[in-house]
């Protein structure tokens, strides 16, 4: 989360680098634009307070710059600041806005610009609601407001010792479209079985499932995640010891880690031990080899799986019911 404290580096030390940048000339600029909005982002100017249509607006979506398109702010960080122009207390990502000093007006004012484009959103004030407590106030001319695309289709990345035994557990519940093995969490690229299994690529065995949220929560395959693997011992799932076999979420987004810290936490007082199951960003996920996937179901005779998977899969029968597919 930004701070003003972060504003004031920006705005002193640079600015975080944006993702594109895009220029054109002056020319091109008032071609693409109308005179208004030429006006207010590119010659720095300011709409009347209350006139901007976008003042009372707080619908979901996010809102994108009006010259080059790039997402600039959340509807969900809008808020009603009475000042008379749209307010934010966040911007959509840290490297979405630029800040800089303006002392123009006899004032000391930090100016926000669209990283991408330079062009002139507004000012940044260190008066607006907790916990950032900033007040980023945009003209509506600059912005636009974008629906946001809804899907109830999501993809989770979890660990929980072989994988054999976690894609097993989540073939069997329902709402759950697909579920893959494969290698995360580790620093090099297109790992091998082998390569993991020797530990030293710093992968984890995970698999990745992508499930329909109308029919099975993320909360739900967390739980289940937790309740059917021991995320209590470091490093080691029964006979099975490595990094490789860590338990591990490996989140998404922000309310993926939220939602990942918060069933953990709720969890942990039916665990004797503590749980250390490692929650972190999400980054690149390598399938494994062809004949990983599947396992459980083509090798149920195998000793392993009647060994390890069979008595996981009945405790699942056992706590997780209602979340189990109908045959
Ligand atoms: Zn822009």
């Amino acid at each position: 989360m930004i701070k003003w404290i972060d504003v004031l580096k920006f705005a002193n030390n640079g600015n975080p680098t944006p993702d594109k940048k895009v220029e054109k000339t002056e020319e091109e600029w008032r071609a693409s634009l109308t005179p208004k909005q030429f006006e207010i982002t590119r010659h720095h100017g300011t709409e009347r307070a209350f006139s901007g249509e976008l003042c009372h607006r707080y619908d979901p979506g996010t809102y994108a710059c009006i010259c080059c398109d790039t997402i600039l702010f959340d509807s969900n960080s809008k808020f009603d600041s009475q000042s008379g122009w749209p307010s934010f207390t966040q911007p959509a990502k840290e490297n979405s806005i630029k800040y800089i000093r303006d002392d123009s007006f006899g004032m000391r004012r930090i100016e926000v610009q669209c990283n991408t484009c330079d062009a002139h959103l507004g000012h940044v004030f260190q008066d607006g609601p907790e916990p950032s407590g900033l007040r980023y106030c945009i003209n509506s001319v600059s912005i636009k407001h974008v629906e946001k695309e809804e899907t109830n289709i999501q993809t989770a990345t979890i660990g929980g010792g072989c994988f054999w035994c976690v894609e097993a557990v989540f073939q069997r519940l329902k709402g759950v479209l697909k579920v893959e093995s494969g290698y995360a969490g580790g620093k090099t690229k297109d790992p091998t079985y082998r390569e993991v299994c020797a530990g030293v690529t710093g992968h984890a065995e995970v698999i990745q499932v992508t499930f329909d949220t109308n029919e099975i929560s993320l909360e739900n395959i967390y739980e289940v995640f937790l309740t059917t693997h021991n995320p209590t011992t470091k490093n080691r799932q029964g006979y099975d010891v490595g990094t490789q076999y860590r338990s591990i979420i490996l989140y998404h987004d922000d309310a993926q880690k939220e939602t990942a810290e918060k069933v953990i936490s709720n969890l942990q007082k039916y665990f004797d031990n503590e749980i250390v199951t490692e929650v972190s960003k999400f980054t690149d996920f390598y399938k494994a080899e062809e004949h990983h996937q599947n396992y459980y179901n083509d090798n149920t005779n195998q000793p392993y799986c009647v060994n390890v998977i069979d008595p996981k899969l009945e405790k699942l029968k056992k706590e997780h019911k209602k979340l189990l597919r109908e045959n």
